[in-house]
Formats: C-alpha cells, sequence, structure tokens
C-alpha cells in the first residue's frame, strides 16, 4: 500500500482555514483524502509523500503539453517583467485571436477570459442579446461550469430526473436560484427528435442550445453521426444560435475541435483548458453578427484579468507548439491513445471484466457495463460506478492517476514509455477488481 501520511495531515491543517480543505469542490474525488502534491513534470506528478503518479487528469484537462512544457513556461518567464495587468490592450492579444480566426472555421472574431464558467455565460449573454429571446437548451449530463445558470441537470439522480424523452430540469447545488429554471429546456442529447420536439413546443423562444459537441463530462460520447449536422439544421431553421462548449474538445480532439474533426460549424464556441496549456485563459469566438453584441449591440462584458500578459502568452506559445509540423503533435497524441486504448480492452478481455473503454484517443474513459456503447447520460448512469470507483483506487495504487468517474486525459508528454508502464498498472488493477 502507498503511504498518504502527509497528505492526510496537511489535509486536516488545510480543513482548519479552507472551506472543506480544498480551493473546488471537484478536488474532494480523491481518496484517500484530496491528495497534496509538490510538483508536476512532463506526464507525472509527484505528491507530499514522494508517490508519482502518471496522471490523466492533467488539471482536469489543460495540460495538453503535460505539466511545466518547456517552451510556454520560457514564454511566461519571458513575459513576467512586462508586467501582468494594463486595462488596456497589447499586441500579442490581437495575435492570438487572429490565430483562432484562421484555425477554427467557426470563428470570425473573438474575446478573452479568464475560466470556461464565465466564457459560457458571455456565450449566453451574446446568444440572448442577438436573437432577442431567453431561453436557452442544454443537455442532460453536459457540464458548463458552476454557475446558477447552467448548473442544472449535470448529474441527477435518476429518481428525479424524469423519463428520458421528457426529463426534468434539476438544480445541482443548494443555494441556487430556482428562477433559473424558466429559462433552462433540459434535453436527452444524441437524439435529434428531442431538439426537433422542443423547438415545436418553444416555437421562436430559444436563443441558443448549448451542448458539449463530445460529451465528456456526463461520460464519455461520440456524437452519433448526425446528430451535429441536426442540431445545425434546426437551430437555422428557427432562428437559435448553436452553441458548442468546446472547453475540454478545444485543442485536443484536434487542433481545430470537435468542429474540425465533425465538420460542423457552430455560431458561438467556448474555448478555455488547453487553449493556453495549463495558464488561466477561455474565449468566446464565433460569428460576427453575433460577437459585436459586445461591441455595439449594447451587450457588456467585462473583466479584470481579461487578457491578462502571462496567459496570452502561454496561448501563443502552445499555440507554436500544438500547430508546429502540421498536426505532427496531435498525430503522436493519437498513435499513442490509441495504443493506450487498445490496450486497455485486451487487458479487459484477459481479465474478463465488463469494462467498456470509449471515447477518443485523447480523451476517453472506462466504465464498468455490459452495454456495448453509451451515448447519452442515462446510458452512463446505468454503469457500475463503485466498480468504477475501486478500479480508479486500485490504480491509483499502481501509480496511475484517473479520474474518479473514470475520464482519462491524455497529453503530449505521455510517451511510449509511460503507456507501457499505465498498461501494466491497469492489467494489476483489473485483477484486483475482478
Ligand atoms: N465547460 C466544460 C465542458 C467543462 O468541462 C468545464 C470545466 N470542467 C467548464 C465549462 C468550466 O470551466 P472552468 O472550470 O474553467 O470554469
Amino acid at each position: 500500500m502507498r503511504s498518504y501520511a502527509r497528505s492526510i495531515a496537511l489535509y486536516e491543517e488545510a480543513k482548519r482555514y479552507l472551506a472543506g480543505g480544498v480551493s473546488s469542490n471537484v478536488r474532494f474525488a480523491s481518496a484517500p483524502v484530496p491528495l497534496f502534491f509538490d510538483r508536476a513534470d512532463g506526464a507525472r506528478l509527484i505528491d507530499v509523500d514522494g508517490n508519482v503518479h502518471i496522471d490523466y487528469i492533467l488539471g482536469n484537462g489543460p495540460a495538453i503539453l503535460g505539466h511545466a512544457p518547456g517552451a510556454v513556461i520560457e514564454a511566461v518567464a519571458a513575459s513576467l517583467r512586462l508586467g501582468q495587468v494594463y486595462a488596456a490592450q497589447h499586441a500579442p492579444e490581437v495575435t492570438l485571436a487572429r490565430r483562432l480566426v484562421e484555425l477554427l472555421p467557426s470563428a470570425e472574431l473573438v474575446r478573452f477570459a479568464s475560466s470556461g464558467t464565465e466564457a459560457v455565460q458571455l456565450a449566453l449573454r451574446i446568444a440572448r442579446a442577438f436573437t432577442g429571446r431567453h431561453k436557452i437548451v442544454k443537455f442532460e449530463g453536459h457540464y458548463h461550469g458552476w454557475l446558477d445558470s447552467v448548473y442544472v441537470s449535470v448529474r441527477p439522480p435518476t429518481k428525479v430526473a424524469g423519463p428520458a424523452d421528457a426529463p426534468a430540469a434539476v438544480l445541482e447545488s443548494r443555494g441556487q436560484a430556482d428562477s433559473v429554471l424558466g429559462d433552462v429546456i433540459v434535453l436527452g442529447w444524441n437524439d435529434a427528435s428531442f431538439l426537433t420536439d422542443a423547438f415545436e413546443r418553444h416555437a421562436n423562444e430559444i436563443a441558443g442550445v448549448l451542448m458539449e459537441p463530445v460529451m465528456v463530462n456526463g461520460g464519455v460520447a461520440e456524437p452519433r453521426p448526425g446528430y451535429l449536422e441536426a442540431a445545425r439544421r434546426l437551430c437555422d431553421a428557427h432562428g437559435a444560435l448553436l452553441i458548442f462548449d468546446e472547453v475540454i474538445t478545444g485543442f485536443r480532439v484536434g487542433l481545430t475541435g470537435a468542429q474540425g474533426r465533425y465538420g460542423v460549424r457552430p455560431d458561438l464556441t467556448i474555448l478555455a483548458k488547453a487553449v493556453a496549456a495549463g495558464f488561466p485563459l477561455s474565449a468566446v469566438a464565433g460569428r460576427r453578427d453575433a460577437m459585436n453584441q459586445i461591441f455595439d449591440g449594447g451587450a457588456m462584458h467585462g473583466g479584470t484579468y481579461n487578457g491578462n500578459v502571462q496567459s496570452i502568452v502561454a496561448g501563443l506559445a502552445a499555440l507554436d507548439v500544438l500547430a508546429a509540423g502540421e498536426g505532427a503533435v496531435y498525430r503522436a497524441m493519437e498513435q499513442r491513445g490509441a495504443r493506450l486504448v487498445h490496450g486497455l480492452r485486451a487487458a479487459t478481455r484477459q481479465a474478463g471484466v465488463p469494462m467498456l473503454v470509449q471515447g477518443l484517443p485523447t480523451i476517453f474513459e472506462t466504465r464498468f457495463t455490459d452495454k456495448p456503447a453509451l451515448y447519452d447520460y442515462r446510458d452512463v448512469a446505468e454503469t457500475d460506478q463503485e466498480r468504477g470507483l475501486a478500479f480508479c483506487q486500485a490504480l491509483q495504487e499502481e501509480g496511475v492517476r484517473v479520474t474518479q468517474r473514470g475520464v482519462w486525459f491524455l497529453s503530449a508528454a505521455h510517451g511510449e514509455a509511460e503507456i507501457d508502464e499505465t498498461l501494466g498498472a491497469a492489467e494489476r488493477a483489473l485483477s484486483r477488481v475482478r
């Protein structure tokens, strides 16, 4: 057994000064306590007890180049003496915006912010201002940040979630204003008939349809063939904006995100996480006429840290690496990720356990189920989550760190050696949960 004695002691002390001992409730999801780390390098994290973890959480996505990526930290270090916040513009901000516009098929104008959560709120404001409507469609299982307007039906317990074809809108947090329920329509994802019905029921009321174009937070599932296209057509037919929350998929499933991978253009795109390889940067990018709502359309967007020097410099440096060699970084990641996925599947068959490995090479998940595939939150909610948790803990004992939900993020720093080590660890962990 690995020792976590120092993490346990630090957590006791942390609880005296930090609410719950953490800075984000997501971090409770770690055993035996929320762990404390001393440093991170490439694909590895070292905790305060000296345990080394091959890290497949990557800060929940951002560290696409691994931890402390040389090119990015050198660029940021060189910028530190230039200052941090000017409450004004600077040239690198324009360069990064231009590069995003050149890269992303749907982007004509960009606005920067710091977190995914706030960029989602900006996208909703733009959609409402542009359409003059209030209602937003969101999907069960999809996460768009912790704020009142969208923290709805993210992981609703099955007993309160209602029928799959008419899900209840369920508030996820105590202290949340229930007035938001009047403005949100919750639907099951990956079935265009639900969206068709919603547009019929709420003709001329829907400002935007917000989705993770590849579901990650409610279980990793790709869109069914034709689903994104159908959403695009329905939004066009009914005058609503299609909003892709690419906070996770952006710069992860490819240089042009899910919209490039599946060939469907949203009206607005939300970016964060991998866009600055670990530094706090988010963006909304989209159609000129919609984005101009925050220029001359009377809609407000502010933020002290928006476009701060270091986040922008990090974004530019990360993009230089990610875009080099016409996608070479992604080809290498996809190849290693595919080897990991196939290896996990082979180990699963060998162990004779019902574990499904589903998703894309750079973002996938392991779930205990007999089903051959999962398509939406309802499928995922029926999987054996206790066994999933046991597998996650067994992996941690073997030096591999994945999210408790079984989501694995891959980085460019995960080399062949890390993949081999991980597959060995997974074989041992699977034999423990057999
Ligand atoms: N959207 C998606 C799809 C996310 O996964 C997340 C974070 N996990 C957010 C929005 C919120 O981003 P942040 O944590 O940076 O506020």
